[in-house]
């Protein structure tokens, strides 16, 4: 009797459609809505692209472009040199990090119908425990996404900005720690930022920033279509441009899914 190896009998599944790929990524363009800093702090760039030719004089038979991107514009990558509590960890860059858990299984953690009554819930470590009771305790190493189906609203909702900042949902400081003892490989949400719109209002500040790449662990940012993946079971691609020293990147984040 011969058994296929795993990689043959996973090229096998993506041939015939019983593993199905799913792209968790914003289209990224000039339009591509950015977090937004108070004065006097730095700000992330838009994306904005210069043609270089377009099947003219300037290159007869081929169309390219140069683009303009910060690192944390669109769906993003945070490495954990990203905060100042990550700065002297080892492996902290895009560049440097190990490449093996940037293909990773996750799980979902769907509290779309919590945020839709409420633009600034707040996912806590009970709420974690509670979905645990339910689809069994997150595995170690571990992308977690949290589900608040933020992608798929407009622009001014997406951002959802009042007079005292934006309003959005995020974790607080006890879900993150709970996530940290899971040893996941990070957390991954639809908002701008991993953290919650108003979360210069907790302790500690920013929690998911503060906390999670203090650990080491990683963050992702702008994804969408996380309704379309399974509570757990799914497999996550999210491997950042290779940028020396970076703090994070844009990039495509694909999800594989079975049946
Ligand atoms: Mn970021």
């Amino acid at each position: 009797m011969s058994t296929a190896s795993t990689l043959v009998q996973l090229a096998a599944s993506l041939t015939s459609g019983a593993v199905r790929v799913i792209d968790l990524t914003q289209t990224l363009s000039e339009d591509t809505p950015l977090l937004v800093l108070p004065e006097p702090f730095g700000q992330t760039a838009a994306f904005s692209r210069q043609e270089i030719s377009r099947y003219d004089e300037r290159g007869v038979a081929w169309h390219w472009n140069n683009f303009t991107v910060g690192e944390h514009t669109g769906t993003h990558f945070d490495a954990p040199v990203h905060w100042v509590t990550g700065k002297d960890l080892p492996a902290n860059t895009v560049d440097a990090l190990p490449v093996q858990p940037l293909i990773a299984p996750a799980v979902v953690l769907d509290f779309s119908a919590e945020c839709a009554a409420d633009a600034d819930f707040l996912l806590t470590a009970g709420h974690i425990v509670e979905w645990e009771a339910q689809h069994g305790a997150i595995p170690a190493g571990s992308w977690v996404l949290f589900r608040t189906d933020w992608s798929k609203r407009d622009v001014e909702a997406y951002t959802n900005r009042a007079p005292d900042g934006p309003h959005t949902p995020g974790p607080d400081a006890s879900a993150i720690l709970l996530l940290i003892d899971r040893d996941v490989i990070g957390f991954g949400v639809e908002t701008i930022g991993t953290d919650a719109g108003q979360a210069h209002g907790l302790t500690p500040p920013y929690p998911a920033h503060t906390l999670l790449h203090g650990a080491g662990k990683y963050g992702l940012q702008c994804l969408e279509n996380l309704d379309a993946l399974p509570t757990t079971g799914a497999i996550v691609i999210a491997a950042p441009l290779k940028i020396r020293d970076g703090s994070g990147s844009p990039l495509r984040v694909l999800a594989l899914v079975e049946g």
